[in-house]
């Protein structure tokens, strides 16, 4: 099927919630992409921070290729065991307590949204109300979309859940007073990645902790992109002062497939009881088998080292680019603000065409989400196109 084909059946037969990029993709292999034409790509995206090890990494596709032979779906009315190392793996990763999966990072976030409600109502709190910042990106169902303030003003798809407030971004003060007797959670990404990756304050994340434990409230932290290794550590919040006491996953977990994992610690992980959540795929055999040989690359010390020693270099020779106003972000997670006047939606267009794949969070900014196996070849050539497109847009 031609590129127009697919187009064609596209715009008759998808509703139309997607914009997308005019390139059909049909392979991939560690860093790199081809399209139908045979036009290869340096993948700078990976799906949005999905495939971080890379396309079909051999491990990944040996681990699917032998548990999809064997068995690819029970329930979790019964056990299996990659759903069970997996969760131990998680477990004792992070926060020690326990875990429930689920298919997507949206899912996994209601999980936490749940156990914060819950959790409130054991405490005689009868009105619960969760606290975010500004910019937030938590998902797209109804209670992850009521966390996402800048997409729950939509009215169109009101009424939004009751019990959801938010205060500016790195607004320690706001979020001090925001939080207080009916606070059930603060839920917040510690680098905001949707809005166009801005990091969390560190005096921001320690007002958020402080003003949980003087409520009561569990600070949940959405590490459904800066997880997996993305910011150089397992999870980002290993790099801040603060411990949250649950976090969601999702996007790299399943190395491409669909899952997402709510990991509670101690404490939080006792709240949910038989009967209060569920999800008929979640917790497969075919995506833990994925997730575990995922974690396996990952959850390496001289990994993430790399990731962290790359992102530094990264951002240096972006930040010595004319056109490039400043960069933002951890590890491998990295927005690039643009100079004045450059409109990053027709760079990363212009990006494309020279085989760069990259994402515009913001009509000023690029954002990078490069497979975490890459070398500094991959970033020397990513920079020198990023470096080529500008020249043609700053003479502007
Ligand atoms: C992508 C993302 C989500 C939503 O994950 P889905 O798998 O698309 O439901 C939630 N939070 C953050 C921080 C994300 O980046």
């Amino acid at each position: 099927m031609t590129l127009k084909e697919t187009q064609a059946l596209e715009e008759r037969y998808l509703m139309r919630t997607y914009k997308r990029a005019p390139v059909d993709f049909v392979r991939g292999e560690g860093p790199l992409l081809w399209d139908a034409a045979g036009n290869r790509y340096l993948d700078f995206l990976t799906g949005i921070s999905v495939c971080s090890v890379g396309h079909c990494h051999p491990q990944v596709v040996k681990a699917v290729h032998e548990q999809s032979h064997r068995l690819i779906h029970v329930s979790n009315l019964f056990y299996t065991e990659p759903m069970a190392r997996l969760a131990e793996r998680l477990a004792e990763s992070s926060l020690g307590g326990r875990v429930f999966f689920s298919n997507s990072g949206t899912e996994a976030n209601e999980c936490a949204i749940k156990i914060a409600r819950k959790h409130a109502h054991g405490r005689g709190i009868g009105e619960p109300e969760i606290v975010s910042f500004e910019h937030d990106f938590h998902g797209r169902t109804y209670g992850a979309l009521s966390a996402t303030p800048g997409l729950a003003a939509n009215e169109a798809l009101g009424p939004m859940l009751p019990g959801f407030r938010s205060v500016p971004r790195n607004d320690a003060a706001a979020l001090r007073e925001a939080v207080g007797e009916r606070t059930a959670a603060v839920l917040i990404e510690p680098i905001q990645g949707e809005a166009g990756v801005f990091p969390i304050s560190e005096e921001a994340l320690l007002a958020a902790r402080e003003a949980c434990d003087e409520a009561g409230a569990l600070l949940i932290f959405d590490e459904i992109q800066t997880g997996v290794g993305r910011t150089g550590s397992l999870w980002a919040y290993e790099q801040t002062p603060v411990r949250p006491d649950v976090i969601t996953s999702a996007k790299a977990l399943g190395g491409g497939f669909p899952i997402g994992a709510c990991i509670a610690g101690p404490e939080a992980a006792e709240v949910l009881e038989p009967g209060d959540h569920g999800s008929t795929f979640a917790a497969g055999p075919v995506a833990t088998a994925a997730a575990l040989a995922v974690l396996e690359i990952v959850d390496d010390p001289v990994l993430l080292r790399h990731v962290r020693e790359l992102g530094a270099y990264l951002r240096e020779k972006l930040e010595a680019l004319d056109g490039v106003a400043e960069t933002r972000g951890r590890g491998l997670m990295v927005g690039v603000g643009l100079a004045e006047g450059i409109d990053a939606a027709a760079v990363g267009a212009d990006l494309l065409d020279r085989g760069l794949v990259v994402n515009v969070p913001r009509p000023d900014t690029l954002r990078l989400l490069p497979p975490l196996v890459i070398d500094s070849d991959h970033v020397d050539l990513a920079v020198g196109l990023i470096e080529e497109s500008l020249l043609g847009f700053s003479q502007r």
